[in-house]
């Protein structure tokens, strides 16, 4: 299915104000961005805006403030380090609502960029409250989203305003959708889906999916534990969660024709920590005292060889405890194989992207996505609240 939304590409923004809605929720240490690859991402349809005469003020959440100002998640780092990208002032609106920021915004000309102030600190942002959707709407007159790390997310800044702006896709977002969507409905096959990390409960839920649309799911990461202990096979001390919906997936793959795969060997710790004891263990019971941190290298080399042999492979989650030096192998091995793969590789989840780019990988791979859960949720085949919003394609004429 081709994207059929309005995008930003045909939007009258010459002379205008244009709010656009961007996924700036980048890691920051010591009031420093330390990452700042969402924030490149949204670079393109800044650059396409400025081009073309708009005067544009951003809004982004940062973190997770609880409805109210904390120093400690203002978006000041982000103006600077978008500052330095464009090259050019991002002055910082002091919050997102008119009074903060009606003055600085009259002043704003072509070209010109202002960021508001982290959208959270306002307690209407997550509720979707129509008063803060109409504050947001008088910013401007065009609304532009791109932060596809937020569209699965029914928010004010992310939904509700484009209930009074004509409303576009950002490049980014339309780009996503589009990588996304092909991996489930028209992948080159066969299709391998390469699941782990830690947030099991999340992903339980997309492997319904792929046991349709896929040939072959291969799960790594704690993800593992809960299919084991479905089978009854001792996990020890291990991350253990979703254990009746993976007991159910396993039920469901049996009458599938997608073959899900689970590993054969593990690398275990006492604890999680690099300084541990550390063993490799051929076969999946943990003794008592142990965890799984790592699969072992049978299952690496297997994984790596499904890849290889894979016409499209999709990768969301990390295959142990990578951060961790003494488990990291499984993951960089995976990371490997995905960037040798022939064919098109799609990498998703925050951690899964972190660890590509710790090994130096991510200008090998086809797609690396921004948004972990929305990305699933995409994948799930659920519609995204910050894309539904949108004008579709074709109404943009009868609106602007
Ligand atoms: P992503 O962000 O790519 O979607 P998740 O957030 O689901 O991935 O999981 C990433 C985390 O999973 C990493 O911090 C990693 O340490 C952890 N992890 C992976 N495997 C294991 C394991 N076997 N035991 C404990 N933690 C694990
Ligand atoms: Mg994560």
């Amino acid at each position: 299915m081709a994207f059929d939304k309005a995008s930003v590409r045909d939007a009258e923004v010459k002379g205008r104000r244009v709010l656009v809605r961007v996924d700036f929720n980048v890691p920051l240490t010591d009031g420093e961005v330390t990452d700042d690859t969402r924030i490149r991402a949204a670079l393109p349809t800044i650059e396409l805006l400025r081009e073309r005469g708009a005067a544009l003020v951003l809004v982004s959440h940062l973190g997770r403030p609880k409805g109210e100002p904390d120093p400690a998640l203002s978006m000041a780092p982000v103006a600077k380090r978008l500052g330095e990208l464009l090259g050019t002032e991002v002055k910082l609106a002091p919050g997102v609502i008119e009074g903060d920021v009606d003055l600085t915004c009259g002043a704003l000309g072509p070209g010109d960029v202002l960021l508001l102030e982290n959208v959270r600190f306002e307690p209407g942002e997550t509720k979707n409250d129509r008063k803060l959707a109409e504050n947001l709407a008088q910013l401007a007159s065009v609304y532009v989203n791109d932060a596809f790390g937020a569209a699965h997310r029914a928010h004010a800044s992310t939904a509700g305003v484009a209930d009074y702006l004509p409303a576009y896709a950002g490049l980014l977002l339309e780009r996503e959708v589009t990588e996304l969507e092909r991996v489930v409905s028209s992948p080159q096959r066969p299709l391998a889906v390469v699941l782990g990390g830690a947030k099991v409960s999340d992903k339980v839920g997309v492997i319904d999916r792929f046991l349709e649309v896929a040939d072959k799911v291969l799960i790594g990461g704690a993800m593992c534990f809960g299919f084991f202990k479905a089978q009854g096979i001792e996990t020890g001390n291990s991350l253990v969660e979703g254990v009746e919906l993976a007991g159910e997936a396993l039920e469901r793959a049996k009458q599938s024709d997608c073959e899900l795969v689970l590993p054969t060997d593990l690398v275990l710790g006492r604890e999680f920590s690099a300084e541990t004891e550390r063993k490799e263990s051929d076969g999946v019971e943990v003794p008592e005292g142990w965890m799984g941190l790592d699969i072992g290298p049978r299952t690496a080399n297997a994984y790596a060889e499904a890849i290889g042999e894979a016409g499209t492979v999709l990768w969301n989650g990390p295959m142990g405890a990578f951060e961790l030096e003494p488990f990291s192998a499984g993951t960089r091995q995976v990371a490997q194989a995905v960037a040798a793969a022939p064919g098109t590789t799609v990498v998703g989840g925050g951690d899964s992207v972190a660890a590509l780019n710790r090994f130096g990988l991510e200008d090998q791979v086809d797609w690396v996505s921004t948004g972990g859960g929305a990305s699933l949720e995409l994948l799930e085949g659920k519609k995204l609240p910050g894309v539904e919003a949108l004008l579709d394609a074709g109404e943009e004429t009868a609106d602007a």
